[in-house]
């Protein structure tokens, strides 16, 4: 399955819990706010996963303190932080 990973760098404080929880997907860039792994890596990417990794992913986003992670699966459907 495809996820679509947003980050707002406005958002992000740097508190690298991302980072912590999933590191193969997050890490931190020199101004200090997370970015999604990859061959460039950036704010926005649509990354192809299992299971365990969509679930490491939401975890990683759950733990950011300023809800500065979004996360879509490939239909475009808001999977964190949950709609109501
Ligand atoms: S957990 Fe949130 S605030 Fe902390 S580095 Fe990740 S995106 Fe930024």
């Amino acid at each position: 399955m495809k996820l679509r990973i947003v980050i707002d760098p406005d958002l992000c404080i740097g508190a690298a819990s991302c980072v912590t929880i999933a590191p193969e997907t997050f890490q931190m860039n020199m101004d200090n706010k997370a970015e999604i792994i990859g061959p460039a890596p950036s704010y926005e990417r649509i990354l192809e996963v299992n299971e365990e990794e969509k679930n490491t992913i939401i975890m990683g986003a759950q733990s950011c303190p300023t809800l500065a992670i979004t996360i879509f699966d490939e239909d475009g459907k808001q999977l964190y932080p949950e709609n109501v």
